[in-house]
């Protein structure tokens, strides 16, 4: 009997499949940790990163543990790749609903490790918390299924889904992961049914040089999508490797730019390319700053109602002045 959450549809007769995290019982397909977290904290929406929506409001950030990819620099590898279990903890729904309620959380945030291989567990809690009125959404990887695309667009109001290369050599080599295709084809659906922006995490001398055709395909899909270009300071096998150079990549940036506008470039402190610019008049719409940690730190909001404040542009930035979420 084959797992359809992702692309590698493991044969679970044949054993424990990639991510290790479901198992047969009784003719179905079950989680074997439910309702189990690694991590449950407050974070701000930048720090996912997401820019483009809900500026400077906080979401209660949950991981589980393992992935379904073993991406070489991971940064997150003692979660995401082990070898050891990260300590758990057991948490209802319900209780995760309350504590984001009772903080005060816009809504809630999925991810530390790859959803789809805890995702009984997180539908659970974001149907309860979409019935409470939260907001809910997730950083994935994006190799799921088709069946996976439709069940979490159908539920999750926002994405950030990284797209780490164009090329299924790249996924094979650094990611174990056999092609890059499902994870297009899940871009593609998803972001015309939910809000969406795309990380692309860049090591040296592995997809720097990718960046323009990313950039094509991007711009094909929406070329108002906000783009985290992420300097990736690497971890796990490759924790001797350097990181990418600024420079170069600056270089990048700016040209890519010219395709996608809301390109961001950041994870090293004094960058200059956090903040939203109006694509229109040049201004500033929405000032943050990189310290070196995830995304950014939000500064200031210059828009109204979402509109660039200096030339009265219309921005793609999703708050709760009643902008649709698509
Ligand atoms: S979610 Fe896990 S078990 Fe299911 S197909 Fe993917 S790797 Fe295999």
């Amino acid at each position: 009997m084959n797992c359809n959450y992702c692309e590698w549809r493991c044969d679970l007769t044949k054993g424990k499949g990639v991510c290790g995290m479901y198992e047969l019982r009784g003719g179905d397909i079950v989680e074997k940790h439910p309702n189990k977290w690694s991590r449950c904290h407050g974070v701000y929406i930048e720090r996912i990163p997401i820019f483009h929506a809900w500026p400077n409001k906080r979401f209660l950030q949950l991981g589980c543990f393992s992935c379904n990819a073993a991406c070489a620099y991971c940064i997150n590898a003692s979660i995401a790749i082990g070898p050891q279990e990260p300590i758990t903890f057991t948490m209802t729904p319900e209780e995760i609903v309350d504590l984001a309620l009772k903080s005060n959380y816009k809504g809630i945030h999925f991810g530390i490790n790859e959803v789809t291989v805890n995702l009984p567990s997180a539908l659970a809690v974001s149907k309860a918390a979409k019935k409470q009125g939260l907001i809910v959404g997730c950083s994935t990887n994006a190799f799921f299924t088709q069946e996976v695309a439709k069940l979490f667009s159908d539920i999750f109001d926002f994405f950030n889904i990284s797209l780490k290369s164009i090329s299924d050599e790249f996924y094979k080599i650094n990611l174990g992961l056999p092609s890059a295709v499902p994870v297009m084809r899940n871009i593609k659906y998803i972001s015309s049914h939910a809000h969406v922006e795309i990380t692309t995490p860049v090591v040296l001398h592995g997809n720097e040089s990718e960046l323009p055709q990313i950039a094509d395909l991007l711009h094909s899909i929406n070329p108002e999508m906000a783009w985290h270009i992420f300097r990736i300071l690497p971890k796990h096998l490759m924790a001797n490797d350097s990181p990418p150079d600024v420079e170069y990549l600056s270089a990048m940036v700016e040209k890519v730019k010219e395709k996608m506008p809301y390109t961001y470039f950041g994870n090293f402190i004094g960058s200059n390319w956090v903040d939203t610019i109006c694509p229109n008049c040049g201004e500033i719409a929405i000032e943050r700053m990189c310290d070196c940690a995830c995304g950014a730190k939000f500064l200031k909001n210059n828009t109204l109602n979402g509109n660039c404040s200096n030339c009265g542009n219309k921005l793609p930035i999703i708050d709760d002045w009643g902008n649709d979420l698509c």
